[in-house]
Parts: structure tokens; sequence; C-alpha cells
């Protein structure tokens, strides 16, 4: 192992170095593996953990005397909105509870903007002629697909460590009416882990806008996600819109997608008492009201925000050596090579990987004929183009803890058969 920067070694030394790579690449084919870090989805340990679902809720009404088997309350049950509303720093009167899924959410709200406008619009976003969507990167792609369904264009910015580049947002947002709104991760972005600072907030919520309607969609899925006993509190992205005097600005997802079930879950939505009202409006043209059944359930289930908090700790516990392991792998057969860079997450679901420009494809492309399913490189970029082809997402929650270490290793011999071919290339 070089013990220096791959790029300055000698061109002999290269060769000898390539060869010895394709000789260990060669070896991991042979080993015949079938592994997957492609989606981060729990683990069935992680699933496990909330089995006491199943046999829940006990009776059929809640403290207020619902009866949680018929129809009505669009908004959601009050008990469970009450635990989530203190977790999300959110008043419960502004936090909806709806059905098993925030980015379904996410997809009404557009589809809402797009037939109707918001609040604050003059006209139905489908009557503007072009919509723009501010898109940190790299960030979800399920978020750039839902854009792309609706033809909605795409600028990018920077994810920076404390949160997206609100200088050059605000830059594009001052100027440009086409730009109605923006995604962000605000807490361990999906893939960087990446927590926005209260001040990047602040200045998101604040910043003058072009469009009267340019509307954050703050998707906190992994609010609670903490992967180190730190448990950092997202910043007021509702309190610090209100108190700059855009209210209606910020809209916040969340979802126990990753708490309890992944499939069976509770999404939630905040925002200004005027855009939940918007909200339901709309969602009641095609529902009578959310499965209740389950908001009673997860409500009995955890009892109190200090329950859903306890049981984030037992995930922590779970998936915490799995982040660990692909650490150290980096760590032992990467670092100090120039070959990589990722920043350790001290919460969420991923690792966001950066190989030497040029060769992401190439990594995965390797990966996937040795048996080990990465992310499509390019996947965190709207459209799926990276422009510098170096950002893989890994995925480490599903496979258990000896599978993401024998992923690793197959995927660090990867990282450097194509940094050596790269280098030796750029060598002519
Ligand atoms: N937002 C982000 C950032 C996610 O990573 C995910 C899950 N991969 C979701 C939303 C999906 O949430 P839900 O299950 O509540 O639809």
């Amino acid at each position: 192992r070089p013990d220096g920067p791959l790029s300055a070694l000698p061109a002999a030394e290269l060769t000898a170095f390539h060869r010895a790579q394709e000789a260990a690449y060669a070896e991991l084919r042979a080993a015949g593996l079938k592994l997957d870090l492609t989606r981060g989805k729990p683990a069935a340990a992680q699933l496990d953990l909330s089995d006491g679902l199943l046999t829940l809720p006990r009776g059929t009404t809640d403290s207020g005397g619902t009866d949680v088997r018929n129809y009505g309350g669009l908004e959601g049950l009050r008990d469970l909105r009450a635990i989530f509303a203190e977790l999300l720093g959110t008043p419960v009167e502004q936090l909806v509870a709806g059905d098993n899924s925030s980015l379904v959410m996410m997809r009404s709200v557009l589809s809402y903007l797009w037939l109707h406008g918001g609040v604050t619009s003059e006209r139905p976003w489908s009557a503007e002629e072009k919509v723009t969507f501010v898109c940190p990167v790299p960030g979800y792609d399920r978020h750039f697909t839902l854009l792309d369904w609706f033809g909605i264009d795409t600028v990018t910015v920077p994810m920076n460590d404390d949160g997206p580049d609100a200088e050059a947002i605000a830059e594009l947002v001052a100027h440009d009416p086409t730009i109605k709104g923006m995604w962000l991760v605000p807490t361990y972005a999906n893939p960087t882990g990446t927590i926005t600072s209260p001040a990047v907030a602040e200045r998101l919520a604040s910043m003058p806008t072009a469009a009267p309607d340019f509307t954050i969609f703050w998707d906190n899925a992994y609010a609670l996600h903490h992967l180190t006993e730190e448990e950092t509190a997202s910043a007021d992205i509702l309190g610090l819109a209100e108190a700059a005097g855009n209210p209606h600005r910020p809209i916040v997802f969340a979802s126990t997608s990753k708490i309890t079930y992944a499939g069976a879950g509770v999404g939630f939505l905040a925002a200004s008492t005027d855009v939940v009202k918007w909200y339901t409006t709309h969602l009641g043209k095609g529902a009578i009201g959310p499965d209740k059944v389950n908001h009673l359930r997860h409500a009995q289930f955890f009892g109190s925000a200090d329950g859903v908090r306890a049981h984030m700790v037992k995930h922590r516990e779970l998936i915490a050596p799995k982040f660990d392991a692909v650490d150290r792998i980096l760590t032992e057969r990467l670092g100090g090579l120039g070959v990589a860079e990722w920043k350790v997450p001290v919460g969420g679901y991923f690792f966001s990987l950066d190989v030497l420009d040029g060769t992401a494809a190439r990594v995965v492309q390797l990966a996937r004929e040795a048996g080990i399913a990465l992310t499509p490189a390019g996947a965190s970029f709207p459209k799926g183009l990276d422009p510098r082809d170096r950002n893989i997402r890994l995925a480490p929650t599903f496979p258990p803890p000896e599978e993401v270490a024998r992923a690793m290793e197959g995927v660090t011999t990867c990282v450097l058969l194509a940094a050596a071919e790269k280098l030796l290339d750029a060598n002519g």
C-alpha cells in the first residue's frame, strides 16, 4: 500500500499498483458475491423493534373520544400529533398526521400547487411559463424524479458543511421569478449527512424572493435519526419564517418510515395555519380521513415523545456499528491515497463517497460485475447527471454487519482499480 497520494507515484510503481489491483479485483469477482448497498431501508432487526404495533391498538377511541374506526379527521389523531409536534418543534395545531408516506404528501402538495397555486400564488404553477426548483447537491434522487415528472426545471447549488449554499440560493431567488421552490433535507441530509445550521435556515427563511410563492420543501425525514449520543435539534424553520414575515414559505415533512415500519408508518406535514388549511381543503377533495387506527396504535406504542427518543436509541445501537465499519474500511484501505473523500455522518441513513473525478460510474460498474449492487453513479443529482462523475451514495443499514464489511472491502478494491486506471490513462 503506497504511503502517499497515488497521483504522486512514479510511472513504474503506478503500473505495478494497477496490476496488483487487477489481481485483487479478479479475486473479488471469483468470490461470487451477492451484496446490496443500494437503498436506505431499515434492516429486519430494526423493523422487529416495532412489532409491539402488531398487537395494538388497545380499544378503538383516542383520549378525546374519537372512534378511530370511522371516517373523518383529515388532520389526523391529536394524541399522535401531540407527540410528534414536540419532537419536530412545531405547534400541534399546525401539524397534520397522514397516511404511510411523506413522499406522497410532497407529491400531493406539488400537485395542489400545480392545479390551484398556494396561499401566496398569483396563479396555478401550471399556468406559469416555467417553474424552477433549487436543488442542493448531492441530494435525494426521488425529489429529483418528482420534479422531472412535473416538468419542473432544476438549478443546483452545493451542499456545504452547514447546509446548502444560502448565499448562492439568495442570489438566484432574488432575480428569477420562475424559481418557485427548493428541496432541503435539513437534518442528516440524504446522502451527505449534513445538518443545516440555524444561521443558514434563517437566511433561507428571510431572503427576498422574486416569486411571491417561493416554497421551501423542508423534508425532515431523518430529524430523529441520530447516530451518536448528540441529539441535535433541527432549526425551527416555521418559527424563523414567521419571524421574518414569510410564514407561508416552508412546508415541513417527516415520517415514521424509519422509526417504526417503512411500509406502514405515519407521514407528517407542518406549515403555517393558512397553509395547513389549504392542504387539508385540497386533500379533502379526494380523502375522507387518514388511517387513524394506525395513528392510535403508534400513539399507544410510544406513549410520549420520550418513548420515541428511547426507541431511536435502539435503532442507533443496531445501525451505528455498520456506519463504523464503513468508515473503518474506507480509512484503512483508501485513507491518504488521494482517491476518495467522505465525511462520517452523525445521523441519517447514508454515506456520501466522493471518488476521483471521472471514476464514479466505473466504480459502480466494477462493483456490479463483482456482485455488489451500488446506487447508480449520478443518482444524487437531477437527471442522474453528476457533472464530475465522482459521487457514490452508500446505504449500509439494510445488510447484516458482516455483509456491510464484505461489500465495503469489495467497493474499496473497485475504487482503487478505477483510480489506477484513470491515473495511468492521464499519464498517457
Ligand atoms: N425523504 C427522504 C430524504 C428520504 O430519504 C426518504 C426515504 N428514503 C423519504 C423522504 C421517504 O419518506 P416516506 O417513507 O415517508 O415516504
